[in-house]
């Protein structure tokens, strides 16, 4: 403890200050949450003492959003989406992230809206993807992410290729995440399911797997895959603190 009452030996001051991160979140607050947990514990190892995240979150009530998704009001979901990261910016924020990949299907309203950078979770994820040398993947994730175009096209502008599991199975991993993962259940006949589901895709040549819901990871991790797994929110928090000067760039994994 110095003079001034802090431990600056164990809390070493910071030249540049890092930026303030602008989180819309809520959807759900079971992977928002892990997403709060994660950014903190990295920012803790990589600069030690007392730092963590700093973060403006905006949590939504996710029912609003799931009546907006399930009646296919994507317009009215941008329009709200795009309000919110404007009250971020107003806030402080220096950047966006948008923690669901569902909603990245109105990423263009928000970018529209906001004068300060938004980090796409599809970007992100390509980005660890092309890293680890591979080039054709496996998409799980809910059914809108699955089965509408604006992710997979996300992803092959990073030259990637994606193969996503049959119709019966997005049903099922979709009702997983719905019925499930957002509420916070972990049940061990859904983890073998998706490893089923998993296993099939990288027999069909998925060289890995992307975890294409901010919740999956809450019940899938490595150990579930005979190829490497891509979790979006665990990437996502990695490239928002890089790019918030938090730490020197993304871990590897
Ligand atoms: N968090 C999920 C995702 O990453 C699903 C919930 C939502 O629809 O936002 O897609």
């Amino acid at each position: 403890m110095d003079a001034n009452g802090s431990s600056s030996r164990l809390c070493p001051r910071r030249e540049v200050p890092m930026k303030t991160i602008g989180v819309l979140g809520g959807m759900s607050w079971e992977s928002s949450l892990e997403w709060y947990r994660l950014a903190n514990e990295r920012v803790r190892d990589a600069l030690g003492g007392h730092h963590s995240a700093r973060v403006i979150l905006d949590s939504l009530d996710f029912a609003e959003i799931e009546q907006l998704q399930a009646r296919g009001d994507w317009s009215a979901a941008g329009s709200l989406l795009a309000e919110r990261a404007r009250g971020l910016e107003r806030a402080g924020a220096d950047l966006i992230v948008l923690c669901t990949n569902t909603m990245h299907l109105v990423a263009d309203r928000i970018e529209d809206a906001i004068g300060i950078p938004f980090l796409h979770i599809a970007d992100t994820t390509a980005a660890a993807v092309r890293q680890a040398g591979i080039r054709r993947v496996g998409l799980l994730g809910t059914a809108f992410t699955m089965e509408q175009p604006f992710y997979r096209e996300r992803l092959e502008t990073h030259a990637i290729e994606v193969l996503v599991p049959s119709s019966e199975q997005r049903a099922r991993v979709h009702a997983v995440i719905y019925d499930e993962l957002v509420h916070g259940v972990i049940r061990q006949e859904s983890r073998a399911y998706y490893r089923e589901v998993i296993d099939e895709l990288a027999a069909r040549g998925a060289e890995g797997v992307i975890l294409g819901c901010t919740e999956i990871e809450l019940l899938i991790s490595a150990d579930d895959s005979p190829v490497p797994v891509f979790p979006t929110t665990a990437l996502h928090v990695d490239a928002a603190l890089a790019a918030a000067g938090a730490t020197p760039g993304p871990r590897s994994r």
